[in-house]
């Protein structure tokens, strides 16, 4: 199997002892999962002994970690103090989950704030150089992943997020195929064809390596015009996970999916299931 899955936050069945990041681990190692993305959401606040702790439980239990950084992050927010906190949240992510045995970190690049794309995207790509370059002459070795994001109103299509990668040395896309479904808002991005149209897309920007190390959110997801409601079981969902997961694997693409849906582990085990199945049916 060329995928790890896994949770964005640690599954639900996890028990309150020991609870936490290394409950989360342990609890998704039992189920038979090898990724786990810690969600950091609200805030990071952990201390180097925990950080230690997640670090070794993962490294035992042989499950890859990433982070997903506080959701209140706006790289491209006018006010200067909201711009700060923004840095300070991402770059505390960042050197925490590095510590902790991370190597991935996710984060929501902000909003357009009424800009025109083309000038959110001039001013999140400066500001997150700056970030990347900081954390690289520190020694703190992580990706920064933007994600693909949900609804019109927020910085991170697909071109986007890719074309920020591609600008930014140690920058790669999370790829959140329902919120680019939903963000669609007219039931679109949701075919065989589709999929592998923009998993060639990302292959002609980033190069090969880009899809041997994707990074991938799904859940199946409610949306309407404005694009994504609410996250969705998979099976409740319109969402094409197979014809998904057969463009992934006709691609040759590799790496982590991670799922967020209500049934987090439930689903992540259901689309590991299924992508075993098609792995096995194009080896036959
Ligand atoms: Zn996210």
């Amino acid at each position: 199997m060329t995928f790890r899955f896994g949770t964005v936050g640690s599954p639900v069945s996890t028990p309150k002892k020991p609870g936490g990041s290394v409950g989360g681990i342990l609890r998704a190692a039992e189920l038979g999962l090898d990724a786990l993305e810690l969600g950091w959401v609200q805030s990071v606040r952990v201390s180097d002994k925990t950080c230690a702790a997640i670090r070794k439980a993962a490294e035992e239990r042989g499950i890859a970690l990433s982070v997903h950084a506080p959701y209140f992050i706006n790289l491209n927010a006018k006010d200067p103090a909201i711009l700060e906190s923004s840095r300070g949240r991402l770059m505390k992510a960042a050197r925490a989950g590095y510590a902790a045995g991370a190597t991935d970190i996710i984060f929501h690049a902000g909003g357009y704030m009424g800009d025109d794309p083309e000038a959110a995207f001039e001013t999140i790509r400066s500001r997150l150089e700056e970030i990347a370059e900081e954390l690289r002459s520190e020694q703190t070795d992580v990706v920064l992943r933007p994600e693909t994001l949900g609804k019109s109103a927020q910085f991170g299509t697909l071109e986007e997020v890719v074309e920020l990668s591609r600008a930014i040395e140690g920058v790669a896309p999370c790829i959140d195929f329902a919120h680019l479904h939903a963000r669609a808002g007219d039931g679109s991005f949701n075919s065989y064809r589709e999929f592998s149209d923009a998993l060639s897309y990302v292959k002609k920007r980033l190069g090969e390596r880009a899809l041997k190390t994707m990074h991938i959110h799904l859940s199946g997801i409610e949306y309407g015009p404005k694009g994504e409601k609410r996250h969705l079981v998979l099976r409740e969902s319109d969402l094409a996970y197979t014809e998904l997961l057969q463009a992934l694997i006709d691609a040759g693409a590799e790496g982590r999916i991670l799922c967020e849906s209500p049934v987090l582990e439930e689903d992540a085990l259901v689309l590991r299931k299924e992508c075993l199945k098609l792995y096995k049916r194009k080896r036959a």
